[in-house]
């Protein structure tokens, strides 16, 4: 391959893995050393001077003149790991952002090279197969006895929720479909129905993090309308499982139709240990389950599940230039209506290469290993002598808790103190630690450091050190945040970790 050849070569066909070969190894040495140039689990100095930095590192982004394929992958490659929040750091666990599987992610590389686009037969004649094959083995997973389990791929859990309300709004008919949930459902809920133009869901306030089957009961003797409840599986801020059993009973006196939103929790099922507490899940008309959370897949890999395959006959559609009715009948496959999107890309690829190299009971023991890693967390938390975890079992594998140092403060303060210790953390760029209002033993709100272990090797001890950086960080930061809250934030953004200094224990 002569020089300069790299930069108009395809990705595809025989000649097409050479040009990616001498490139992808270009990409993973520039990752090696972004990840060793940044040396934590995300760049430090806070949000300007990471920006400085990249600015810097990649100059303009639209140059009259090309710099070739190789240092364009250089450069831009090293800038972004540089500064990436990193989930395969132990110490990066702000949110459902989990570090993908190897195997999933050279997975990708194959979706990317060869492109497949998912909406007609014609431009992923396998993919197509392989999709079908997928999401009939995940829809038969959630929905053991339905009658035809199938399944959608989607972006993720949001097209996932919207899709599910759009297919009760659509079974609903002429009437208006009203939608029941939790104060703890994800926003994408709202968000649907304000899209697809229903009313506002009626939000019932979650005792414990969880939905009361009872004022479900309630909400749907006083609806004249059919409703759909949605019920989560692993809430997005502390993983709690609503009583599913109980909702699907509720659901099913009324009339009313249940959708899960187990973008967290669905994974469970892959254990044979774990899958219990999703008991009740089978009830669902469709059910949201997510792969790049537990599930260790690239952004993005979601899925919404139903028993039947029929109940998708809504997104039926037909464009003459994708599947016309002649081609359909000549027996070519129709795709367009498995999705609200047009060209998709084969996000299956990835999962059906994990779902093959790890198998159900090798996926099963990564969700076992993080929600073992968060009892472990929670014990230790509790153990602490300076940390105070939220009372209450820990949700699949979420554990809130908070410098006691907080508790000490009266009024906002000890939110603040919460919030600044967070802050700090980022500028630094020592830990990626998230953040949850929930309520607290005496029925008040508060605000709570969040971990989410979301890491397939990551065991309890390696945060012991996490614990006590985040108890020092609050004695640190408390004289500053009793007089003027955002100033540690700002003075540990001009300190800038040097990469010599001691780590602690990592
Ligand atoms: C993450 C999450 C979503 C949204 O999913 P995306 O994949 O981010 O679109 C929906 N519901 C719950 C419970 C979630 O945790």
């Amino acid at each position: 391959m002569r020089a300069g050849d790299l930069e108009g070569a395809v990705s595809g066909g025989a000649e097409g893995a050479a040009a990616l070969g001498k490139l992808t190894s270009v990409v993973l040495d520039a990752l090696a050393e972004g990840a060793v140039t940044r040396g934590g689990p995300l760049p430090a100095g806070g949000p300007q001077a990471v920006a400085r930095r990249l600015r810097a590192a990649v100059g303009p982004v639209l140059p009259e003149y090309g710099t070739g394929a190789e240092e364009a992958l250089r450069t831009v490659t090293r800038a972004v790991a540089e500064g990436a929040a990193d989930p395969a750091d132990p110490w990066c666990v702000a949110h459902l952002h989990c570090p993908p599987l190897a195997v999933a992610a050279a997975a990708d590389l194959a979706a990317s090279a060869l492109n497949p686009s998912m909406d007609s037969w014609d431009q992923a004649p396998a993919a197509a197969v392989l999709e079908q094959e997928v999401t009939a083995a995940l829809g038969a997973l959630v929905h053991p006895g339905g009658p035809a389990p199938d399944a959608l791929v989607t972006s993720g859990g949001t097209e996932a929720n919207l899709v599910a309300l759009l297919l009760a709004r659509e079974r609903a008919g002429a009437a208006t479909v009203r939608v029941v949930c939790g104060d703890t459902a994800h926003h994408s809920v709202r968000r649907a129905a304000w899209l697809l133009g229903l009313p506002e869901p009626v939000v019932l306030p979650c005792r414990d993090g969880r939905l009361d089957p009872a004022a479900v009961d309630r909400a749907l003797t006083g609806l004249a309308a059919p409703a759909l409840v949605v019920a989560t599986a692993g809430t997005t801020d502390e993983g709690r499982i609503d009583p599913l059993p109980q909702l699907a009973d509720v659901a099913r006196r009324h009339g009313a139709e249940l959708h899960v939103d187990a973008a967290y929790g669905g994974p469970l099922l892959f254990s044979d240990r774990l899958a219990p507490r999703l008991a009740g899940l089978s009830a669902a008309t469709s059910v949201t389950f997510d792969l790049h959370k537990l599930g260790w897949q690239p952004v993005a890999a979601g899925l919404l599940t139903v028993p039947d395959s029929a109940l998708l006959a809504p997104l039926a559609l037909t464009a003459d230039y994708l599947n016309a009715d002649d081609d359909t009948e000549a027996g070519l496959p129709d795709l367009l209506g498995r999705s609200l999107r047009t060209t998709r890309r084969p996000d299956v690829l990835k999962i059906a290469t994990t779902l093959r190299a790890l198998g159900r009971t090798g996926l099963g023991a990564l969700v076992e290993h993080c929600v073992r890693a968060a009892e472990e967390l929670a014990a230790r938390v509790d153990a602490h002598p300076r940390l105070r975890r939220r009372p209450g079992d820990t949700g699949i594998s979420t554990v809130l808790f908070r410098p006691a140092a907080a508790d000490a403060l009266t009024g906002e303060a000890g939110d603040a103190l919460v919030a600044e210790v967070r802050r700090v953390l980022l500028a630094e760029g020592r830990a990626v630690v998230g953040r949850a209002v929930a309520e607290d033993a005496d029925g008040r709100r508060r605000l709570w450091l969040k971990a989410t272990l979301l890491h397939p090797r990551t065991a309890g001890e390696d945060l012991e050190g996490l614990l006590d950086l985040v108890a020092a960080t609050a004695a640190a930061v408390t004289p500053a945040v009793a007089t003027t809250p955002g100033a540690a934030t700002a003075a540990a953004a001009g300190r800038i970790r040097t990469g010599n200094e001691p780590e602690g224990p990592r």
